[in-house]
């Protein structure tokens, strides 16, 4: 007998484990994109762009706890493997080689624009038909807007 909490999923759940699991490789490249150009950026306002790297890549890492979770709550197994991050993912990773503040903080809005067209595509895939995924993956794109208007704001101030 299956359990009630996945019984209630009105989707494909194997194909919904699929999609969470290359939305969590998108989390740990991001989370790991801005650990590290936290560290390497430089310019006018580095401190201030390692603090909001700093923060988003926290935010990124829970998301990928959350969706981890859930990916188990749903039977399935997250990633185990990091190797298989890049071939999973949706959101292309940017390597931070030029090091410089502005294009560091163009980079990170890049990635929060794919992350957020990506969970816009999911709250669509799972609305009415999975509650729980689709409240966690709202308040996922949530923190996404808000990074996008933090680089961005960011931005301005450098311009
Ligand atoms: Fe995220
Ligand atoms: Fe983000
Ligand atoms: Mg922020």
């Amino acid at each position: 007998m299956g359990m009630k909490s996945i019984d209630l999923v009105q989707l494909d759940v194997p194909n919904l484990i699929q999609q969470l699991n290359k939305a969590f490789a998108d989390e740990w490249l991001a989370y790991y994109q801005y650990w590290i150009a936290a560290k390497l950026v430089v310019g006018q306002l580095r401190n201030a762009a390692a603090a909001e790297l700093n923060e988003h890549a926290n935010d990124e890492l829970k998301h990928a706890a959350m969706l981890a979770d859930r990916i188990i709550q749903l039977g399935g197994v997250p990633l185990t493997n990091p190797k298989d991050f890049g071939k999973f993912a949706n959101c292309a990773y940017a390597e931070p080689l030029d090091s410089k503040i502005k294009t560091i903080i163009q980079q990170g809005i890049e990635g929060e624009r794919c992350a957020i067209e990506v969970y816009n595509k999911l709250l669509n895939l799972t609305k009415d038909k999975d509650f729980i995924t689709y409240n966690m993956l709202l308040s996922i794109l949530e923190d996404e807007v808000e990074h996008e208007l933090d680089f961005m704001a960011l931005l301005a101030d450098l311009n």
